[in-house]
């Protein structure tokens, strides 16, 4: 018997192995797939290597900050953001709301005379104090910004309308420009870095998948293939679909919030199992392309919040790290938002999506492409409805009083990125067990 055992070995479930480790626990680490890294993985097809979409470091802790420049010492750069929006046929800086400059006047106008009425009429609240994101967006940003950028790109992203979502998540994530910020961005092509993403960190070489890697390095006991079936609360037993069984004191677990509630054996209450079933997300495909010409583009990454484009986001991979494909090439990822109920035709998506990038300009011609592979994400965003925060409580609740942390990105059922994950992971063996989910810090 292990005294801990930690299931999945994306960044929170290999943070949460490398730091029992550092304590001396004993722990095993189970993971599914036949490699290490989760969302945090980087595969390579004839000659470009592509991650699971994006995956740029922004590091606000000073501890992770340390422990990634340990993990990955020279194999890391500095990168300053160079992200854009395409709408009404032109880019324009990121984000929106703080560079209107280069937009059709009249849009410039409208977003303008809504920001200025919206700043006048509300009083500067904490965004927990608005019932929906889209009342925040009228009140912070104004009515015009959300009719130009807000309202259509994140319901492209989030798959529901901001009209059913919480703003539990957004904290740092959408950046808030003042009143002199947003004019000045209206009237001059001006560059300042707005966001939690104005400048970011990402391996020189290997994709994200090189820190991972690292981590995992520092990771004994790691056992590739086991794929979760049951866990049976009562006996503390956790069973693998390859007939193995093993038993533990202390459970870590980073798969889907969801899935574990459906996995769970013994005494669980009903009011779990029906908030299990309100937990919501979207599911995106992520369109890999390899292609000829290396210099296509020199944006990191391009938004695109008009219904006429399928997807809701463009990346370019090569921009972030050359040696991810060969001289005179470029990779981009194409993101795709969608749910499971719905009824679409994928493959379809997928070649529409690709013959817009023509359209916008980033590929010349579509015979250009060398390699396209699609990864469809099934669970890709938490969705943050009313039902979000109450439902996740009673689960982790529960799962806290068997013994039971669930973290990560998934498992912690939130919107945050790879330091949360990392941070969950110490978090989950270093500060005991009795932890609610009042106890687990949410970034997202
Ligand atoms: C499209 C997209 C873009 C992103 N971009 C960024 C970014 O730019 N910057 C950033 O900081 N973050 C980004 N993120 C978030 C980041 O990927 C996650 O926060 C982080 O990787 C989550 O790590 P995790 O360990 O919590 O979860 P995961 O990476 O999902 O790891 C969970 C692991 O559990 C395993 N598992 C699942 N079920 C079982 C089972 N039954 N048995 C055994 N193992 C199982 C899985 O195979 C997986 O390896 C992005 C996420 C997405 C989806």
């Amino acid at each position: 018997m292990a005294e801990t055992i930690i299931i999945g070995a994306g960044l929170a479930g290999l943070s949460a192995g490398y730091h029992a480790r550092q304590m001396d626990l004993d722990y095993e680490l189970y993971e599914a797939a036949d490699a290490v890294g989760g969302c945090c993985r980087t595969v390579e097809r004839d000659g470009f290597r592509f991650d699971c979409s994006g995956h740029l470091l922004h590091l606000k802790e000073p501890y992770f900050q340390g422990l990634v420049r340990e993990l990955l010492a020279h194999n890391l750069n500095v990168i300053s953001r160079n992200a854009v929006v395409y709408s009404h046929g032109r880019f324009t800086r990121y984000p929106f709301q703080a560079n209107l400059f280069g937009l059709p006047g009249e849009v410039v106008k409208e977003c303008l005379l809504e920001f200025v009425k919206s700043y006048h009429g509300s009083e500067d609240l904490p965004s927990r104090s608005y019932g929906t994101f889209y009342d925040w967006i009228v009140a912070k940003l104004g009515a015009g910004i959300g009719r130009h950028f807000m309202f259509p790109y994140n319901q492209k992203l989030w798959t529901v309308p901001t009209e059913e979502m919480t703003c539990e998540w957004l904290s740092e994530y959408v950046p808030k420009p003042n009143l002199d910020e947003v004019f000045n961005g209206a009237f001059e092509d001006q560059s300042k870095g707005f966001g939690y993403n104005a400048s970011f960190w990402y391996p020189r070489e290997g994709g994200i998948q090189a820190l991972s890697d690292a981590l995992a390095a520092r990771v004994p006991n790691i056992r590739l293939g086991e794929s979760v079936e049951a866990v049976d609360l009562d006996a503390r037993c956790v069973r693998f679909a390859s007939g193995k069984s093993a038993s533990y004191r202390r459970l870590v677990s980073t798969m889907p919030l969801k899935r574990l509630v459906e996995r769970l054996e013994g005494p669980v209450p009903a009011d779990v199992r029906a908030a299990s079933k309100r937990l919501r997300h979207n599911s995106v495909l992520i369109v890999n392309l390899g292609v000829k010409g290396g210099d296509l583009t020199d944006k990191h990454w391009i938004y695109l919040p008009e219904h006429s484009f399928t997807a809701y986001r463009v990346g370019v991979y090569t921009n972030f790290s050359k040696a991810l494909a060969a001289p005179d090439t470029t990779s981009f990822y194409v993101e795709i938002g969608y749910q499971q109920g719905w009824n679409v035709d994928k493959d379809a998506l997928v070649q529409k999506a690709v013959e817009e990038m023509v359209e916008i300009g980033l590929i010349r011609s579509l015979e250009d492409i060398l390699v396209q592979e699609v990864i469809d994400l099934e669970c890709a965003y938490v969705i943050y409805d009313r039902q979000h925060k109450e439902s996740r409580k009673t689960i982790l609740d529960f799962l806290a009083k068997h013994d039971v942390a669930s973290i990560g990105r998934y498992g912690n059922w939130e919107y945050s990125g790879m330091e949360e994950a990392m941070l969950q992971g110490k978090e989950a063996v270093e500060n005991g067990w009795n932890q609610s989910s009042a106890g687990l810090k949410s970034t997202g």
